[in-house]
C-alpha cells in the first residue's frame, strides 16, 4: 500500500508548481499564525506551537490578508 502510494506521487502529472504555493492560517486552539503548503488542503495536520491537530482549510488567505499581518508576528510552519 505505501509502494502504491509512492508511485503514485512518482507518476502524477505535474501540476504547475502549486506544490510551493504557500496558504495562512491561525491555529483555532492558540491563534498562532500558520503557514502551510497549498496541497495539505483537506489533510490532517498539527500546529506547530500547541500540537493540536486539525485539518488545513480551503479559503485560506495569503499572509497579507491574514488579520493581523501587518504586526511582523512569525509565520510558522505547521507539521504534517
Ligand atoms: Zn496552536
Amino acid at each position: 500500500m505505501v509502494l502504491l502510494v509512492a508511485l503514485y506521487f512518482v507518476l502524477k502529472p505535474r501540476e504547475g508548481n502549486t506544490q510551493d504555493i504557500y496558504r495562512y492560517m491561525r491555529c483555532p486552539n492558540c491563534t498562532q499564525k500558520l503557514r502551510f503548503r497549498k496541497v495539505q488542503v483537506g489533510s490532517v495536520g498539527a500546529c506547530s506551537r500547541c500540537k493540536k491537530p486539525f485539518l488545513f482549510p480551503e479559503g485560506t488567505l495569503r499572509e497579507t490578508e491574514l488579520d493581523g499581518a501587518h504586526k511582523h508576528e512569525e509565520f510558522t510552519e505547521a507539521d504534517d
